[in-house]
């Protein structure tokens, strides 16, 4: 175990503090009228860091002024491949005058960084980002590669991870670790989702004469109260979950008319309901796909003239789960036992990561484990604990030279 030491007496808290910090001051935030709130800045500061480090850099753009940054060490003939993965991007401050400290000034107070992003999740980056530093700075080879991506639009459609699904270094990637801010804990089950948009077609017509067309919001109460037995039957078709509630579904955004001005005396010719429907491992997509026709189908039924048809919104997003196991989870087990001295803790993911789409589109196992309590992310006075940061840089360091020496050298 000389060498593990080597690599984590490169890394020393004041500069996952400062590097943290930094991230944080460059607001990140996603602003689709001002084409400079974008990840480009931050992204070009994670770019130039690497590329001092000594990193093999790659930038792919995601969508314009929304670039992912790849970097890594080692080479892919000597072993697995392996992903710290992060987000560039932070949701909205909201009303600055509602924090209690500057939501960009990463001010460190009470052994915390507060800051809009420093908990989701500047702070899990910035630890990965010193941990694959340690590896070079302390010249202690890798059998395989370790790759650092910070990438774009996780709180949006996640282009960023859709587009390195696709690329050449996506497609070599073998195991990922999230980190996103779950206490350090192991997450290794979350919750899938699918954002189905019911629309329901009638006729327009005058509401003094209702004979004359076809009501479209009437059926919208039928879909509402088809809403409980359909998270009964998903729920029965669920596997029992340790770490995560059952599945839920929840009408979120409800529309008539769909277009032009409402008006109290005309009809709509559309409306639209769309459900958030929350899943656990156990159920496919195929089953959520089907439950969801046959609800379109008896609203047709019980109003007829009415056309009921629904899409998903964005891509599928389904539940992931790994075994204990899985080498990617023991790797991450004994990190946290060395690192902290007590038993890692397990746990799960109530709503759904970049994780999600890497698992979905490549089928590799993922674990969530980054620094920060998973309650505080886009509220005001977001933070970081300063201990579970550096912690956190720790564990990624042991635990990448876990998975990539391999099981005959372990
Ligand atoms: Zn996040």
């Amino acid at each position: 175990m000389k060498a593990i030491q080597k690599v984590l007496d490169q890394i020393h808290d004041a500069e996952v503090v400062a590097l943290t910090r930094d991230l944080v001051r460059i607001p990140s935030v996603y602003r689709p009228a001002d084409p400079d709130a974008n990840e480009s800045r931050v992204a070009a500061f994670i770019e130039a860091w690497f590329r001092r480090e000594g990193f093999t850099v790659e930038i792919q753009l995601a969508a314009p002024g929304r670039p992912n940054v790849l970097a890594w060490l080692g080479d892919a003939t000597d072993g697995p491949t392996l992903l710290l993965e992060g987000h560039t991007d932070v949701v909205t401050e909201g009303d600055p005058a509602d924090w209690s400290h500057p939501p960009f000034a990463a001010d460190l107070a009470d052994g915390r960084i507060y800051g809009r992003g420093a908990a989701d999740m500047k702070g899990g980056l910035a630890a990965a980002m010193i941990a694959a530093a340690a590896f070079r700075r302390a010249g202690i080879p890798l059998r395989g590669r370790l790759v650092v991506g910070a990438l774009a639009d996780e709180e949006g459609a996640m282009l960023g991870v859709c587009h390195l699904c696709r690329s050449p270094i996506g497609r070599q990637l073998q195991a990922a670790i999230i980190c996103e801010p779950e206490q350090n804990e192991l997450c290794l089950e979350q919750r899938g989702v699918v954002w189905a948009r019911v629309r329901i077609r009638g006729r327009m017509a005058h509401g003094a004469m209702p004979e004359a067309g076809t009501n479209p919001i009437p059926p919208i109460g039928t879909l509402l109260r088809e809403v409980p037995p359909l998270q009964r039957r998903l729920r029965q078709g669920a596997e029992r979950s340790r770490y995560l509630q059952p599945p839920t579904v929840t009408p979120t955004v409800l529309k008539a008319p769909l277009q032009g001005v409402p008006q109290a005396n005309v009809i709509p010719a559309a409306s639209e309901l769309i459900l958030d429907i929350r899943l656990t491992p156990g159920i496919g997509d195929d089953a959520v796909g089907r439950e969801i026709e046959s609800l379109c189908r008896r609203v047709e039924v019980a109003h007829p003239g009415i056309k009921a048809e629904w899409e998903p919104l964005g891509a599928l997003r389904l539940p992931t789960k790994v075994a204990r196991e899985e080498p990617l989870v023991r790797a991450l087990g004994f990190a946290v036992k060395k690192v902290t001295g007590k038993a890692p803790r397990y746990g799960g993911v109530p709503g759904s990561t970049d994780g999600t789409i890497l698992h979905t589109e490549l089928g590799i196992p993922i674990v969530t484990c980054g620094p920060g309590n998973r309650l505080i992310p886009h509220q005001v006075d977001e933070h970081v604990e300063v201990r579970e940061l550096t912690d956190a840089a720790r564990i990624y360091a042991v635990a990448a030279f876990k998975f990539l020496e391999g099981p005959e050298r372990a």
